[in-house]
């Protein structure tokens, strides 16, 4: 053992120092990846009650060149930490504005929407508005094909932030989903002050449709609300058949998930679209 700060015995810990170094090096392999270009986007389509793609969620991919595809629940917390979300994140707005540009002279895919995640450090930095006016001038699309999905715990961590920033950004016209919705401490007070086009159901309580009745109950609830206040919902994580339709008869008109169609890199999703819409 080593002394530490004042009091504090510090232990050398073989299992936090390997963890520590892990980290390290994957903070250095993002910042590679950065400057490589290795980052790729997947889209995952949300479907109406008619099967049509109305648009997609858009989910970043890092196929590393030495370790494989990592997840971004591995990777985007360390971004996070170490503040290379703010590029990253930047990137992938920027990237998701090219292809609606793309798009826009191809028929099927002119009017889809794209959801990006937007991480509680990127959207709270000071030029977070500008960002994306810049991406959305930088491409001239219409601002309403984008949509920014916010967690319920980005919009409370710094609320006046949060009221001041969706509201510039709902005057430029891009849109807003509320994403995780009821795993956070969701104010119902907000909802109605915050400038919310959609809630997002999370999946937790989707997958539990039919298993736990207390989860179904909640499921019913939000969608409810959700459409007693006008604002659009959507489930995420629907992957059979039984949860799509107790979602329909709730009144749940949106849906994502495996049942659909898992993320796809973007030929897929495009030869999906195609598929779909030939129907
Ligand atoms: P999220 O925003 O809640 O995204 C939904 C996650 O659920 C995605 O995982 C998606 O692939 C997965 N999923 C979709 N349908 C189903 C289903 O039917 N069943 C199951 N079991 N899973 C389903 P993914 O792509 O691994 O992303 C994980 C998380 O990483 C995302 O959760 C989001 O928080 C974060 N993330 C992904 N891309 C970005 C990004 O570009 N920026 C930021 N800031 N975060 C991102
Ligand atoms: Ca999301
Ligand atoms: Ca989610
Ligand atoms: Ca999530």
């Amino acid at each position: 053992a080593k002394r530490g700060g004042r009091n504090s015995l510090l232990f050398y810990d073989p299992a936090m120092q390997a963890a520590l170094e892990k980290r390290s090096a994957m903070e250095s392999d993002l910042r590679v990846a950065l400057a490589e270009n290795q980052f790729r986007l997947f889209y995952q389509m949300q479907v109406n009650q008619s099967g049509r793609i109305v648009g997609a969620e858009v989910l970043i991919r890092w196929p590393h060149p030495r370790r494989g595809m990592i997840s971004p629940l591995e990777f985007i917390p360390i971004a996070e930490e170490t503040g290379l979300i703010l590029p990253i994140g930047q990137w992938v707005l920027d990237a998701a504005c090219a292809q609606l540009k793309i798009w826009e002279s191809a028929p099927e895919k002119a009017m889809l929407q794209l959801a990006v995640n937007v991480s509680a450090r990127q959207f709270h930095q000071t030029d977070f508005v500008e960002q994306v006016q810049l991406s959305l001038n930088k491409y001239s699309i219409n601002p309403n094909r984008l949509k920014l999905e916010l967690t319920e715990t980005l919009v409370l961590d710094d609320i006046d932030d949060t009221i001041v920033k969706m509201h510039r950004l709902k005057k430029i016209g891009v849109s807003f989903s509320l994403d995780d919705f009821g795993t956070g401490y969701s104010s119902l007070y907000y909802l109605t002050k915050l400038p919310i086009d959609q809630l997002k159901i999370d999946q937790s309580f989707v997958r539990n449709i039919g298993l736990t009745q207390s989860d179904a109950v909640i499921v019913q609830t939000i969608i409810g609300m959700a459409n007693n206040l006008q604002i659009e919902n959507i489930a995420e994580g629907v992957e059979t058949e039984e949860q799509r339709l107790f979602l329909e008869a709730h009144g749940c008109r949106l849906y994502q998930g495996y049942l659909f169609s898992k993320a796809l890199p973007l030929e897929s999703f495009e030869s999906q679209c195609a598929s779909i819409f030939r129907r």
